[in-house]
Formats: structure tokens, sequence, C-alpha cells
């Protein structure tokens, strides 16, 4: 039997999710996941932080409009929780620093014995520049995920887990779509499919968009007993983006904040760039490194200038790209899905013009 909606959205991360339930206020949405468990991939394995400067100019609009719906305006209770991010710059870094500053809103600049107060494993000598940007805060990126699947289910939606799409084509105005187990049929798709939407693209004949999904790993390291109050650091990383720490219940999160091309899949750390990483933030700190009790991988995926693509595919009727969210996928996931759900279902009347024309898969043209 063929199942029938008005949208099917393919693809159970935070993107896709997020993006269902907005739909789901104005149509009849499907919403089809490969893995057994929505936020398997990308979406459960993120530093799970705030950060309204990260990014470019695009990004940042796209922070400052998530920012309310993080607070409590999308699920009536806040997914956000203080943190604070402390960025560093050794001399070679100081350009980078600067760079940061002059785009930057809500930074302060801190001297070294500043940086050292708040996060007391520093070695100072080692810091030429630093600044804190206060209001980065933590996201509970469980609770955004499920408080979205719980919007969508309520708005009529249903979340179709281990529904892997694996045919897609278009007739008599219709999209079919093929999975391991079902069809389906619907007017428009959306590909929220993370590292695999050009993949998907593939599948429906539509041009890819160049996504090229990068892997980020960390580890989870305990810090000696003697170390107290941990919990109150803010994250604490390199201007250049080279190793950043976050604190975590049992120690500190510590990522070589790498950025390797791979393939679509299900990622894994590389042992030797955990190293190489963790040796930058040796070099940083006072703290014995030990045995990580815990590692893991990502995929961070982005086209060439790192901005998301949202919009109708320009060459293929009812084909919505949903893709390219980077490192922060999380956090602008609240703007992306209403942004989704005013091009699918209200042609664009809410959506800031130059917005939606830096995030449209036709600028890839
Ligand atoms: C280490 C790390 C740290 C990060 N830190 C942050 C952070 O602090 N803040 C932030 O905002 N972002 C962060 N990110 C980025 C963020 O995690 C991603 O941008 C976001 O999760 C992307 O969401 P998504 O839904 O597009 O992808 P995913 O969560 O990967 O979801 C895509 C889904 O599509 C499904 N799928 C694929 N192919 C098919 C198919 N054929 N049929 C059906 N389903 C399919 C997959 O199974 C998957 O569940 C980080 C990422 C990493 C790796």
């Amino acid at each position: 039997m063929i199942q029938r909606a008005d949208i099917i959205v393919i693809g159970g991360g935070i993107a896709g999710m997020s993006a269902a339930a907005e739909l789901a206020r104005d149509a009849q949405v499907i919403l089809l996941e490969a893995e057994a468990q929505p936020g398997y991939h990308s979406t459960g394995r993120s530093a799970a932080i705030f950060i309204r400067n990260y990014g470019n100019a695009t990004l940042k609009a796209l922070n400052a409009l998530s920012f309310p719906a993080l607070s409590g305006d999308l699920l009536g209770e806040s997914v956000l929780s203080p943190r604070g991010e402390l960025l560093l710059a050794q001399p070679d870094e100081l350009e980078t620093l600067e760079h940061y500053v002059e785009d930057a809103k809500g930074v302060d600049r801190l001297t070294p014995d500043e940086a050292q107060a708040l996060v007391p494993v520093l070695r100072k000598e080692m810091i030429a520049g630093a600044l804190i940007e206060r209001d980065a805060q933590d996201i509970d990126v469980d609770r955004l995920l499920q408080g979205n699947a719980r919007l969508f289910r309520d708005r009529g939606g249903q979340v179709l887990t281990g529904q892997r799409v694996t045919g897609l084509a278009r007739a008599g105005g219709v999209w079919r779509i093929e999975t391991v187990k079902d069809a389906f049929e619907a007017l428009v798709i959306v590909n929220a499919a993370g590292a695999w939407a050009d993949r998907i693209a593939t599948l429906a004949g539509v041009r890819q968009v160049g996504l090229q999904p990068m892997r980020r790993s960390a580890v989870l390291m305990a810090l000696p007993a003697d170390i107290r109050g941990h919990k109150a650091w803010p994250l604490f990383g390199s201007v250049a983006e080279n190793w950043y720490a976050k604190p975590d219940n049992a120690g500190l999160m510590i990522s070589p904040a790498d950025e390797d091309p791979v393939d679509p899949q299900d990622a894994w750390p590389d042992d030797m760039v955990l190293a190489e990483g963790l040796y930058r933030f040796e070099q940083m700190v006072d703290v014995p490194i030990v045995r990580p009790s815990h590692s893991w991988a990502g995929l961070r995926s982005f086209v060439a200038d790192r901005t998301p693509v949202v919009g109708f595919a320009p060459e293929a009727e009812g084909f919505f790209w949903l893709a390219g969210q980077g490192g922060y996928g999380v956090q602008t996931s609240p703007a992306l899905a209403a942004i989704t759900r005013d091009l699918c279902c209200h042609a664009g009347a809410a959506t800031d013009p130059a917005l939606a024309r830096a995030l449209s898969p036709a600028r890839l043209v």
C-alpha cells in the first residue's frame, strides 16, 4: 500500500525533525529516518553549544533569529543554560583574534590573568590574547530534538524509523518515494539527510550542491580530583579553532576541532587526530592528560561557501533542500525550520529576501 502525504521529510536529525514540526502546522507530513532512532548521526554527536558570533554573516543572522525559540518560545521552556565561551590566542593567532572581535557582538577582551581566573588550569604564559562571549549557552540537544518530535506528533505528523530511502522519482506532479520497507507519495520532499543530502539528490536525479562531510572528533577526559568547580568553567579553546574543551559532568570534553573530508558514514575518530589535538590542548593547560573514557566523531557537512542550503531546487519541482548546516545545525535549527515552512507553504512571504537568496540552492549553480 502506498502511503500519501503532502510533504515527506527525509532525515530525522535536528534539521528534519524541527522542519517537520513547523511544516505540520500547514500540511500533512511524514518523516522518514533510515536509522532505528532519530538523532543517531550528527545531531547526537554535537558539542551542544550556542554561540551567537559563530559563523559568517548569514549564520549570525540565523543564530540571532533562533535565540528566542531556543530560550523558551518554541517548547515553553528554555533548552539553553549558561556556559560562556573563552577564546584564546597564542602570538601567531592574534590577527585571527582581531578579525573575530571586528565582526562580533557582546564579547569582552580579557588579560591572561583574567582568563586564568575563569579557567584556573590555563597556563597564562601561553596566552597572548583572550576574549569572552559571556552569553554562549549550553544546548540540551536531546530535549530540543524530543520537544520537536512531540510538537510534530501533536500536529498530526508521523515519524517512521528504519525507513532508508532508496528510490525517488517524480511523475504526474508527485514524488514517489521507495524505502527499504515501503512506498510513499508526496507533492514535496524535504531533503534533510545531513551528510547524505547529495546522495538523496542523485537518487532523485537532481543536481548535487557539492556537499562535503567533514569529520570532527571528541574525547571525554577525567580531571584530577583536586581540581574543583570545573563545571562552572566556560567552554575554552583556540580562536584559530584547532582545539577546544568544554566542561562535562565527568571532566572535560576535548575536541581537536578536526575538519577532515570524508564520505558520508557512521563516523569514527582517528587515534592520531585525537592525539594531535590533545597535544595542542596540553600546551595550553596545566593538567595531566589521562586516558579518555570515551571518544566519538560526527560529521559537519558544508558546501563551498559554508552557508546552509535551504530552498527549492531550481530545476526540480517539489524538491526542497535543507542541508549544509556545517557546525551550526543545532543552534540554527529553529530559524531554518521556520524558513523551510515559510518557503514551502507560504511562498516565502515572511522570509527576508536577502536571507532567502543567501540560503538558496540557486546560488550554487
Ligand atoms: C563534534 C561535533 C560538534 C558539533 N557541535 C555543534 C554545536 O555545538 N552547535 C551546533 O549548532 N552544531 C554543532 N555541530 C553540528 C550539528 O551537529 C549539525 O549541523 C546538525 O546535527 C546537522 O543536523 P542534520 O539533521 O542535518 O543531520 P543529522 O543529524 O546527521 O541527520 C540526518 C539524518 O538523515 C538520515 N538519513 C540519511 N540518509 C537517509 C536516507 N536515505 N533515508 C532516510 N534517512 C536518511 C540519517 O540517518 C540522519 O539521522 C557539531 C557537529 C559535530 C560532529
